[in-house]
């Protein structure tokens, strides 16, 4: 059952639309506030959410930006009243995936969601890449240039997690929640020394790091 959030501040909107998704056969979860939706965004797991722009506390494009910026790439259905070219491009650089102009039909976004969440489907891909970079995820193998790297459970685990959000900066809760699975439990240094580990494997002095440390926040593995 594909999970949405609708984060919406008209009730009646909010209410209708999750009615209308949980006929539709999705599980859909409902808030009322930019604020209370950035939090189930990022302590929950959604295969898309649909946003409204106009919110109290902490507006659509900021929840969206907010999210991008933490590595979170569940594809995004904005909704808008405001039909201006401009806030189009705004949204679409803070990371939207596509956009529904208010007042639309519900079959509407029922098609637009469903075209998301086809794209959106990290765990059929079997194959994640990084520059010269390969993991795949069928024959649990990692290869660099060619050349084959023995990774540990938990390092290919890390990898993946990193490969799932190229370019993204990844902060050590991040990787505590989603790879170890316990938020504030594992010890900062744990992170770091697997990170240790993974670069020595993946990086060769003569091919270009991939693997970064972003000072203060956590990592990023670059592909560009
Ligand atoms: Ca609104």
């Amino acid at each position: 059952m594909p999970r949405v959030l609708i984060i919406e501040d008209e009730k009646k909107l909010l209410t209708g639309l999750q009615r209308g998704l949980e006929q539709q056969g999705y599980d859909a979860s409902a808030a009322g506030t930019g604020e209370d939706g950035f939090y189930l965004a990022t302590t929950r797991s959604f295969d898309a959410i649909i946003l409204d722009l106009m919110l109290p506390r902490r507006d659509g494009l900021q929840v969206l930006r907010d999210l991008r910026a933490r590595g979170f790439a569940t594809p995004v259905l904005v909704l808008t009243a405001r039909d201006t070219v401009d806030d189009k491009v705004q949204g679409l650089d803070a990371g939207a995936d596509d956009y529904l102009v208010k007042p639309f039909a519900f079959a509407e976004l029922l098609a637009r969601l469903r075209a998301l969440l086809r794209r959106n489907l990290p765990l059929r891909e079997l194959v994640l890449k990084a520059a010269d970079l390969e993991m795949d995820l069928l024959a649990r193998r990692v290869n660099r240039d060619g050349n084959e790297i023995e990774l540990s459970i938990r390092e290919f685990e890390l990898l993946e997690y990193l490969l799932r959000h190229v370019n993204a900066t990844v902060t050590r809760d991040m990787i505590a929640r989603d790879v170890w699975k316990e938020p504030g439990g594992v010890l900062t240094n744990v992170i770091d020394v697997y990170v240790k580990a993974l670069r020595k494997k993946i990086e060769r002095p003569e091919l270009r790091q991939l693997l970064c440390t972003v000072r203060g926040v956590g990592y990023v593995l670059r592909d560009q």
